[in-house]
């Protein structure tokens, strides 16, 4: 039985049997008891599956990554303990040391630090690329040694919309997956995998959990990239691991390879666990996503659609706006809606930027995005200060620029404090 967004928000994941606990239980426990020492060597193979040491696995990590797997149309998925490191369990999972990343420039701060400066420090080089380049000019920026493709959705903090079918399009002419940073629409809004991406990440701790409780992740996989046509390319996944008695996943796991691959390896070898209480969490958010996701977006368009009728305001930014650069990109892989940021630049630069953020009453000033409660930010004093003047407008981020994430309260009450603080 298929069940649609609505239903699969509130309930898939966990199915309880009889007599057993309605809501979803905390399996608070860092390991599990076996009779012999065989059954749990079996496990420690992965001859059977079982669960034995929370940093690899836990029932409630896996019954909310199950879920968020559902939503997006995944073969396969697995919590993390951020979005940080979901992106780089995601990448690293099919990069080495002499790999080559070709990645959207107009991306989160946090995600092009990781990629441009710290993945840099392991030999993976990184070439970013604009969003809107053409086939031949994204085409250009491969090499022999690239493994994989990256890109956001909207991207957080630009808002951009990333045209996934022209990305997808390019990454597998070099026989490459596309990985897609789905954070902002979440799945109640856009499903990259129906668009051709191969994997996709999430930062749970935005609209996912919704309530500014939780960091999380999420890396969730499509199943569809065919690893061992390309074999040659993914030897992690296509060759014989001698950590685990030469299995060889691509052979073993099927379409649950390179999530499997993901668990034995980076999680075995990194940690960057869930907690079950944090996972828990992330249910409670995902029950009403798909009824918070159209109030976020319906604050945000009305909230953009004032900005661009006032006289302070230089530009605004949200794709759905007419106008907009990305209108047409929005309409096309967000029909019902996007996210609730909204971006502008304030007559008078950044002490004007200032001054406004220091009226705002309901609005709060916080390093967020994606909360119940709405909040603002002045990205180039916070999330993307390490960033050079140069990089700033490579991301698409003038200095004056103001980000707003519109919440789930009355619109009316929105605009009112924006009016105020603009006057
Ligand atoms: C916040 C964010 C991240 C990082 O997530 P954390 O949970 O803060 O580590 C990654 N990608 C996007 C698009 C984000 O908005």
């Amino acid at each position: 039985m298929s069940y649609s967004m609505n239903t699969k928000c509130v309930q898939a994941g966990y199915t309880p049997g009889n007599g057993e606990p309605r809501q979803m239980p905390i399996i608070q426990s860092t390991t599990f008891k076996y009779d012999t020492s065989e059954d749990m060597g079996k496990l420690f193979d992965l001859e059977a599956s079982g669960y034995f040491y929370s940093r690899l696995q836990n029932p409630t990590c896996d019954l909310v990554a199950a879920k968020i797997t559902e939503l997006e149309g995944g073969a396969a998925g697995l919590l993390t303990s951020s979005g940080q490191a979901a992106n780089f369990f995601a990448l690293f999972n099919i990069c080495e040391t002499g790999s080559h990343i070709v990645a959207s420039s107009s991306i989160y701060g946090g995600t092009f630090n990781l990629i441009g400066v710290t993945m840099k420090k392991m030999g993976i080089d990184v070439t970013f690329v604009s969003p809107d380049a053409s086939d031949e000019e994204l085409s250009a920026a491969f090499r022999p040694n690239t493994r994989a493709m990256f890109g956001e959705t909207i991207a957080n903090p630009a808002l951009s919309v990333l045209d996934i079918e022209k990305f997808a399009r390019v990454a597998h002419a070099h026989n490459v997956p596309l990985i897609v940073d789905n954070t902002f629409p979440t799945p109640v809004f856009c499903r990259p995998f129906e668009w051709g991406a191969d994997i996709v990440t999430h930062a749970t701790t935005k609209y996912i959990d919704g309530h500014g409780s939780t960091i999380g992740g999420a890396v969730i996989d499509s199943g569809n990239f065919d690893w061992e046509a390309h074999a040659g390319m993914y030897p992690g996944l296509t060759t014989p691991d001698e950590s685990y008695h030469g299995i060889v996943y691509t052979k073993k796991f099927g379409k649950g390879a390179y999530i499997t691959k993901c668990v034995s390896q980076l999680m075995r070898d990194f940690g960057c666990s869930q907690s079950p209480q944090s996972a828990f969490y992330l249910n409670l958010g995902l029950e009403s996503l798909h009824v918070r996701m159209p109030r976020h977006f319906e604050n945000g368009l009305a909230v953009a659609e004032f900005l661009s009728q006032s006289d302070k305001v230089e530009s605004v930014n949200f794709p759905h706006l007419k106008g907009n650069k990305y209108y047409d990109l929005a309409q096309k892989y967000l029909p019902d809606g996007g996210s609730g940021v909204v971006s502008f630049v304030i007559k008078g630069g950044r002490t004007a930027a200032e001054s406004f953020m220091k009226k705002l009453r309901l609005i709060a000033i916080e390093t967020h995005v994606a909360d119940a409660r709405s909040c603002c930010l002045n990205p180039a004093t916070a999330t993307h200060r390490q960033l050079s003047d140069e990089q700033l407008i490579a991301a698409g981020i003038p200095a004056g620029l103001i980000r707003v994430s519109c919440g789930i309260e009355d619109k009316k009450d929105l605009i009112a404090d924006i009016a105020q603080a603009l006057e």
